[in-house]
C-alpha cells in the first residue's frame, strides 16, 4: 500500500520534530522530570506537527526505556503505538465524533486503569469541533482526571475552546515552521528517497506551504509523483499553477509600474494554470489588506497569520507602496469582484481593471517617485483645504460644494476624515464622533516623516496618541508624564508637520490621558479591523 510522504516521514522522536524547539525543550524536561500534567493543549496551524508531537508525547509517557531516554522510538510499546495497535493510547477525531455520546463513551472508558502501559493518553484532534454538550462532558473529566489518564487535545482554532476548557489545560502554542527548517527537512527527505531537488524548487515549495510541514511535503509529493528524479523550479511552478503569495506580489509590482503588457501576459499565465478569475481577484484583494496591515501595524504576524518570511516579502512591497494607491487597487478590485458575480465573463473584466489601475496616473503612484506622491496627495489636498479656508468668506453652499468636491478628490484617507470633521464642526454637529481610529492614520502618517528626523520621536509615537483636530488647534493625548514632557518639548516639530499634512497651521494642545481612555484605545487594531472592513467591504478576522 502507498503511504504519503507526510505520513511515511512522520518524526518518531522529539529530534524529528521541525521547527517546534520551545515545545520539545518543555516536553522532554517533563518527561525527565516526571512533571507531566493531565491535559494539554496543542494550539497551532495545520501541519506544524501538533499530532506528532502528541503521539511521541503518548510514547514517552509508555517507553520502556530509561526515562532520560523516553521516548526512544524502539522498544515494543513504542512501535505499538507508532503502528496504531497500542491499546492505551487512543486517538479521536472530534470532526467526526463531535457528539455527547462519544464524549461519554469516553468517560466510561476514562474509569478503567491503562491494560498494558503505564499511561492511557487520549488524543482528541480538532477539539474545537466539539458540540457544547460534549464539551461540558469532557470538562467533567478534565476536572477531576483519575490516575494514569492523560488528555492531549489538538486545535487550530483555540479561540472557539471555552475559557473553561483552556484554564484545565497546559497549552503549547505550535509555530508556523520556518522555510529555511522546513528546505532542510525536505532536503533530508529527497536524498533519503534519492531524489535530486534544486535549491530554487526546495524555495518556492516552503514559501508556498506557508510554515505547514504537510503542505510542503504534500507538494514535494506532487513533484515526484510521476516518478521523477530530479525536481527543478519549473517542476514546481508547473504544480502550483503559479499560485502563492509570489505571484501576487508580482501583479502588484507590474501594475504599479505601469507595466500593463506585462501583467496582462502574467494573468493570461495564472488562468491557463487553472486559477479561477473570482478566487484571483479574491486572493489578490487580501494581498493588498496585508500590504495595508503591515503598514498600519508593527508586528503583523498574528493578524496576518502567514509565515515569517512571507510577511517580510509584503513589508518590502509593502514600504514601497503609498497607502493612496493600495487604497485605490482594493476599491477597484472590490468593485470588478461584484460585478464579476454577475458576468459570463469575469476574466475581461478583471483585465480591464488592471489595464485601469495600471494606467490610471491619476492614482500616487509606488514611492519609487516618494515625491511625486507627496505632491500629488498632500499638497493637492492641501490646496483644497486652502481653498476652503478661503472660501470662508462665502456663503454656505459655495463651501458645501468645494468640500463635496475636496471630498472626492481628496485620496488620502486621514485628509478625508479631516475635511469629514471641519464639515461637521460647520454644520454643528458633533464632532467627538467616533474617528480616534482615523486620528490615528494622520498621527502614523505624521510620525512616518518625524522619526527619520529625531530619535525621541518614536517615543512620542508610542506613548501619545492624536485627540482632536478643531479649526485652529489639534489635542495630543499623553499616556505619562514623560511623554507629556517631550510632547511639549517637540511642539514646533509637530506643529509643522501637521501644518504640513492638513495644509494650515493648527496650534498644538497636550493633555494626560485618564486610565479609562487608556483602556480605549487599546481595542485599536479590532477598530482599525472594522474601519477597513466597512470601508472596503472585505472580510477582516482580528484573532
Ligand atoms: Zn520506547
Amino acid at each position: 500500500m502507498y503511504t504519503s510522504l507526510y505520513r511515511s516521514f512522520r518524526p518518531e522522536t522529539f529530534e524529528g520534530i521541525l521547527g517546534q524547539e520551545h515545545i520539545v525543550k518543555i516536553l522532554k524536561n517533563q518527561l525527565k522530570n516526571g512533571t507531566t500534567v493531565h491535559s494539554y493543549l496543542f494550539c497551532g496551524t495545520r501541519g506544524t506537527g501538533k499530532t506528532s508531537t502528541a503521539r511521541i508525547l503518548a510514547k514517552g509517557m509508555n517507553c520502556l526505556a530509561e526515562r532520560e531516554e523516553r521516548p526512544c522510538g524502539i522498544c515494543a510499546n513504542c512501535i505499538s503505538i507508532r503502528e496504531g495497535v497500542f491499546i492505551d493510547v487512543i486517538e479521536i477525531d472530534a470532526a467526526s465524533n463531535n457528539g455527547v455520546d462519544n464524549i461519554r463513551e469516553l468517560r466510561e472508558s476514562v474509569k478503567y486503569p491503562p491494560a498494558a502501559g503505564r499511561c492511557k493518553v487520549y488524543i482528541i484532534d480538532e477539539v474545537h469541533m466539539l458540540s457544547t454538550g460534549a464539551f461540558n462532558a469532557l470538562l467533567k473529566t478534565l476536572e477531576e482526571p483519575p490516575e494514569n489518564i492523560m488528555f492531549i487535545l489538538a486545535t487550530t482554532e483555540s479561540q472557539k475552546l471555552p475559557a473553561t476548557i483552556l484554564s484545565r489545560c497546559l497549552r503549547l502554542d505550535f509555530k508556523r515552521v520556518p522555510e529555511k527548517t522546513m528546505r532542510q527537512g525536505m532536503r533530508d527527505i529527497c536524498s533519503k528517497i534519492d531524489v535530486k531537488i534544486s535549491d530554487a524548487a526546495l524555495g518556492l515549495i516552503a514559501s508556498n506551504a506557508d510554515g505547514s510541514v504537510r503542505d510542503a511535503l504534500s507538494l514535494l509529493e506532487q513533484c515526484i509523483s510521476s516518478g521523477e528524479k530530479s525536481v527543478t523550479r519549473e517542476h514546481v511552478i508547473e504544480i502550483l499553477g503559479t499560485a502563492g503569495e509570489e505571484v501576487f506580489i508580482e501583479m502588484t509590482s507590474m501594475i504599479a509600474n505601469h507595466q500593463v503588457t506585462d501583467a496582462l501576459l502574467l494573468l493570461d499565465r495564472i488562468i491557463s494554470d487553472g486559477k479561477d478569475v473570482r478566487q484571483f481577484i479574491k486572493d489578490w484583494i487580501v494581498h493588498f489588506r496585508s500590504l495595508m496591515m503591515t503598514k498600519f501595524i508593527r508586528n503583523p504576524e498574528d493578524i496576518l497569520n502567514m509565515s515569517i518570511e512571507n510577511i517580510e516579502r509584503i513589508r518590502k512591497q509593502s514600504e514601497k507602496i503609498d497607502l493612496s494607491f493600495i487604497n485605490e487597487c482594493i476599491i477597484k478590485l472590490s468593485q470588478t469582484l461584484s460585478e464579476a458575480k454577475w458576468s459570463t465573463q469575469p476574466r475581461i473584466l478583471l483585465e480591464l481593471c488592471i489595464v485601469k489601475l495600471a494606467t490610471d496616473q491619476t492614482v500616487a503612484y509606488p514611492s519609487e517617485a516618494k515625491e511625486k506622491a507627496t505632491d500629488s496627495v498632500i499638497s493637492q489636498s492641501a490646496k483644497k483645504m486652502a481653498s476652503y479656508n478661503n472660501s470662508k468668506r462665502t456663503d454656505n453652499e459655495d463651501k458645501n460644494e468645494i468640500l463635496q468636491q475636496a471630498e472626492t478628490e481628496i485620496i488620502g484617507e486621514e485628509l478625508q476624515q479631516t475635511v469629514t470633521n471641519i464639515k461637521q464642526h460647520n454644520t454643528a454637529t458633533d464632532i467627538k464622533k467616533d474617528v480616534s481610529i482615523d486620528y490615528d492614520k494622520l498621527w502614523y502618517t505624521i510620525f512616518e516623516e518625524g522619526e527619520s528626523r529625531k530619535g525621541s520621536f518614536n517615543l512620542l509615537r508610542l506613548g501619545a496618541v492624536l485627540k482632536r483636530i478643531d479649526d485652529n488647534s489639534f489635542t495630543v493625548e499623553a499616556s505619562n508624564e514623560t511623554i507629556l514632557y517631550y510632547v511639549k518639548e517637540n511642539a514646533p516639530e509637530l506643529e509643522a508637520l501637521m501644518e504640513k499634512h492638513v495644509g494650515k497651521k493648527l496650534r498644538l494642545e497636550c493633555c494626560m490621558a485618564d486610565d479609562g481612555k487608556q483602556q480605549e484605545k487599546k481595542k485599536t487594531a479590532e477598530e482599525l479591523a472594522d474601519e477597513i472592513e466597512n470601508k472596503f467591504g472585505i472580510q477582516i478576522d482580528v484573532l
